[in-house]
């Protein structure tokens, strides 16, 4: 589905939501996407860019940063303290603070280079044992925890299990947010962005629907 389709609905879901214009960000998911696609997107004027792991995003985004000004690229996928440096270095937001000692290494880095991408707390809210992500019932302390830290957390994040109603999730997460006082919500995927939106989403992390299937399969 082209770019300009997606952002059409969005702006519908926003307008149907009682939503300002323009108030959620789509983050356009280009992990394992061939280049040319990646690069039609951006010919199209898109800035917003999602991958999930750093060696990737490593890989194509330098050289597209050199070529178009004003990406901003968000990590989305699991993180692990070895490549923090690296993935603070490339991405200018990172969705999947999801533990302790993840966020000391962050913090860590953010003293050492007196910067940090912008922070998500990825929340576990269907507590699937595979997923990664923070309990809900730990979110309350860990949010705490980070901002002990100094971290610059701005929201959380959420993956709902396949199986299930996402809706219910998405409420369940900006429900944390609300009590934790985080205005932040990365929720809703290319089946469910507009669901999200509904449910308060600010950051909707769309690929498939904008870039067509995947085609290599991830792992
Ligand atoms: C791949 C991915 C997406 C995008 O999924 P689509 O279904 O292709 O829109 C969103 N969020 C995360 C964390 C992902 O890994």
């Amino acid at each position: 589905m082209p770019l300009q389709d997606i952002q059409t609905r969005i702006a519908k879901a926003e307008a149907d939501a009682g939503r300002d214009p323009g108030s959620v960000k789509l983050i356009a998911v280009s992990k394992v996407q061939p280049s040319d696609r990646v690069e039609a997107v951006l010919e199209q004027g898109h800035r917003i860019f999602g991958e999930n792991r750093v060696q990737e995003a490593a890989g194509k985004w330098p050289d597209f940063k050199d070529r178009f000004q004003g990406i901003e690229l968000h990590l989305i996928g699991p993180l692990q303290t070895n490549k923090a440096r690296q993935a603070m270095g490339l991405c200018d937001a990172i969705h999947s603070v999801d533990r302790p000692k993840l966020a000391n290494s962050l913090a860590r880095l953010a003293q050492e280079t007196g910067s940090c991408p912008d922070l998500f707390i990825q929340v576990n809210t269907g507590e699937e044992e595979q997923k990664a992500g923070i309990l809900p019932s730990d979110a309350d302390e860990f949010v705490e925890l980070c901002r002990g830290l100094d971290l610059p957390i701005r929201g959380l994040m959420c993956i709902p299990p396949v199986e299930e109603e996402p809706a219910l999730h998405f409420a369940l997460l900006r429900k944390i947010a609300e009590r934790n006082g985080l205005e932040g919500l990365s929720m809703g995927m290319s089946s469910d962005f507009e669901t999200a939106i509904a449910l308060g989403a600010n950051h909707v992390r769309v690929g498939s629907a904008i870039f067509g299937e995947r085609v290599k399969p991830q792992e």
